[in-house]
């Protein structure tokens, strides 16, 4: 085929579709893909602004209610020293026992909530009387170890109007009396001392002391259970913070208590919180200091990380106090960050915040959020980085694959219904360019076909007419010749007109009950007479008693016609045909074999669709529509019949008519 013609071939049209519908599944895929990766960069963009979004508001609100609290503190260092205390208590209150505010004077430390701070940075001294008042006892009790001595003298200064006197004195007098081995009275001196409650000796309470050296007494004296519930008290108190207490004291004192009591582990992590408190008030002291040599800022917020904690340290100052908020993660999370609830809900995002050092000051820090937005403290002017994360990643990345798996399931959908789309059209395409092809067959079959009786008409007619025929006989010969050549072209033409018929769906049948025995034999012994001039042999074998069939009767001898004259023209080599008719399970088998070109297996199915003609035929150069078995399993299944075929290559084939017998 030249190279133009192949261009214009349906084969080619056929290829350069199917190319196509390629390219268009390609381009498919192609922008599915695209658009997947747009998706997914779409996505986490949005999710990048909503996290920024949330995290500016998160910022904004904890500036406000920054901003508030240093109004507050404004206002507390305006007013005056009792309305200063008054305030501050009530602020403290509002804070819920969970943030301290401490008051900064140059000669005193006031802390609010009272009692919740453990030791102050400065413990302003009273005034305490001279040691000489107490001069003659210590002279007998140190020089003269004269204890008797100085018990009386000490008693006799317990009665005095001076209550640091009375303390001072009451002290001592506990201690002669217990080296003076009277460890009972003793007890009893120091329970009068207690109650002299703040009194200072030395600078320290007169009631920690007494308290104290009542522990030890009792210890001495091993009243262990006495000396335990005491402990658990001293330490119980110290705790609370009932003497305002340096460190030093504080930490001496504790560790006397814990002599003899030993604190659980829940009032252990509480201490802890304290002493966090503690020591960043202590530094906050020094930051005083700072600021009244004017070095220091007058305001200002920092986030400390003392014994393993986070602490706020938020103050204003001025040249002679100081207001501060010391506050813990606790305040943190229900004074400013619960409010934030509603707004981190709306969002879906969570809050951590973490100071200079990358401690975690509040809520979980992960090392590699999927997607943060960070908040510098530089940026927000806020004493903490803040991590703002979606809450729940794992259920965002879900949705996120599941709408990327759903749009991919749609773009493989369409892909695969291109595909599917394109391959039945090639199939139909190829299925039309087989008719074609069959057709044009057919046509010059049907053509050739018809040529030779045609031939005969003519040949015989022109002898006839011209008078050239010798004799009678020969011209009788010469009838009988043109009659078969009209019989031949009239079966063709009937057939193709059947056919037709058949493929219009308006063939009827005019059933009638057959006598098949008679009717079997009529055709066949016609068909054989025929046969008999191509110098063929057709032997018959037939059951005695035939059942009836209701058949066509035209119809049916037409089917059984063209099976014999399949056998005849598809037999080149052996010229005998035999053709059959028993009645097996109640059904009447008309049967024709002969020992011919046979059929190859694959295509028995083939062979009876129209225009399809075997290999074997076709190789062997015999002529024939395709037609004819079409037509056989029509009327067969019009009787309510079926065709079967049984054939080996090179060997012969049996074609079979089974046919329900009639009821009588
Ligand atoms: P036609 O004989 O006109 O070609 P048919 O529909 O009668 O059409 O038969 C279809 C094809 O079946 C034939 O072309 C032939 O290849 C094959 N065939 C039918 N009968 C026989 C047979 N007895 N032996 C071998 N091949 C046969």
């Amino acid at each position: 085929m030249s190279l133009s013609r192949w261009f214009r071939s349906p084969r080619y049209l056929l290829a350069l579709f199917l190319a196509i519908m390629l390219v268009l599944a390609a381009t498919l895929g192609w922008l599915g893909w695209r658009l997947l990766e747009q998706d997914r960069a779409l996505e986490s963009q949005r999710t990048q602004e909503r996290l920024d979004n949330a995290a500016d508001l998160i910022a904004a609100s904890l500036l406000h209610t920054f901003s508030d609290t240093k109004d507050q503190f404004t206002r507390l260092l305006a007013s005056s020293d009792p309305e200063l205390a008054a305030r501050t208590s009530a602020l403290a209150g509002q804070a819920a026992g969970t943030a301290l505010l401490v008051v900064f004077r140059p000669q005193d430390v006031d802390a609010y909530p009272p009692g919740r701070l453990l030791y102050y940075p400065f413990v302003p001294t009273e005034k305490e009387p001279p040691a000489k008042a107490f001069e003659a006892g210590e002279v007998s009790e140190f020089q003269q170890r004269d204890f008797a001595k100085a018990v009386e003298v000490f008693r006799e200064l317990s009665h005095s109007q001076d209550p640091a006197i009375r303390a001072g004195a009451l002290l001592r007098l506990g201690r002669n009396l217990r080296k003076a081995q009277q460890p009972r009275a003793a007890l009893e001196v120091y329970n009068q001392l207690a109650q002299l409650g703040a009194t200072p000796i030395g600078g320290l309470p007169a009631e920690l002391l007494a308290r104290d050296a009542r522990c030890v007494l009792l210890d001495e004296l091993k009243r262990t259970s006495e000396v335990k519930g005491e402990a658990a008290t001293l330490y119980a108190d110290l705790h609370n913070g009932r003497w305002k207490l340096a460190r030093g004291a504080y930490r001496f004192y504790e560790q006397e208590a814990s002599r003899w009591y030993t604190a659980d582990a829940q009032l252990q992590a509480h201490e802890e919180d304290a002493v966090a408190t503690a020591s960043a008030v202590e530094l906050l002291w020094e930051e005083w200091q700072r600021i009244r040599r004017g070095e220091g800022a007058a305001e200002g917020h920092r986030s400390l990380w003392i014994v393993g904690r986070p602490v706020l340290l938020l103050w204003q100052a001025r040249s002679d106090r100081l207001v501060a908020l010391v506050a813990g993660p606790g305040y943190l999370e229900r004074q400013w960050v619960s409010p934030l609830q509603p707004l981190m809900d709306r969002q879906g995002v969570s809050l951590a915040l973490s100071d200079a050092d990358g401690h975690s000051v509040l809520g979980q820090l992960s090392a590699t959020p999927p997607r943060q937005a960070l908040r510098s403290s530089a940026e927000t002017q806020l004493p903490w980085t803040l991590h703002v994360v979606s809450r729940d990643p794992g259920a965002e990345l879900s949705q996120q694959r599941n709408r990327r798996l759903l749009l991919l399931l749609a773009f493989i959908l369409s892909a695969a219904f291109v595909l599917a789309g394109s391959y039945s059209i090639a199939r139909a395409i190829t299925r039309e360019l087989e008719v074609v092809r069959l057709q044009s067959d057919f046509v010059s079959a049907v053509s050739h076909e018809f040529r030779t009786p045609l031939a005969s008409l003519r040949q015989l007619s022109e002898l006839l007419a011209d008078g050239r025929v010798p004799s009678e006989e020969r011209r009788q010969e010469y009838y009988v010749g043109l009659r078969r050549a009209g019989e031949r072209l009239y079966r063709l033409v009937e057939t193709l007109l059947d056919f037709g018929r058949m493929e219009a769906g308006a063939r009827q049948y005019r059933f009638e009950l057959l006598q098949t025995g008679t009717f079997f034999r009529g055709v066949v012994e016609e068909f054989a007479q025929e046969a008999r001039e191509r110098g063929y042999r057709v032997e018959i074998a037939q059951q005695d008693h035939l059942p009836c069939v209701q058949a066509d009767r035209e119809a049916l001898a037409r089917a059984l016609w063209n099976l014999l004259d399949n056998a005849v023209k598809y037999s080149p080599q052996s010229k005998t045909v035999w053709a059959s008719a028993v009645c097996q399970n109640g059904q009447i088998a008309m049967r024709v074999t002969d020992r011919g070109l046979g059929i190859a297996r694959h295509e028995h199915r083939q062979i009876f669709k129209k225009f399809v003609r075997a290999d074997s035929a076709e190789a062997a150069g015999a002529k024939g529509t395709g037609l004819g078995l079409t037509m056989v399993q029509h009327i067969v299944a019009a009787h309510g019949g079926q065709v079967q075929v049984d054939s080996e290559l090179g060997v012969g084939s049996t074609f079979t008519i089974l046919l329900p017998s009639a009821k009588e």
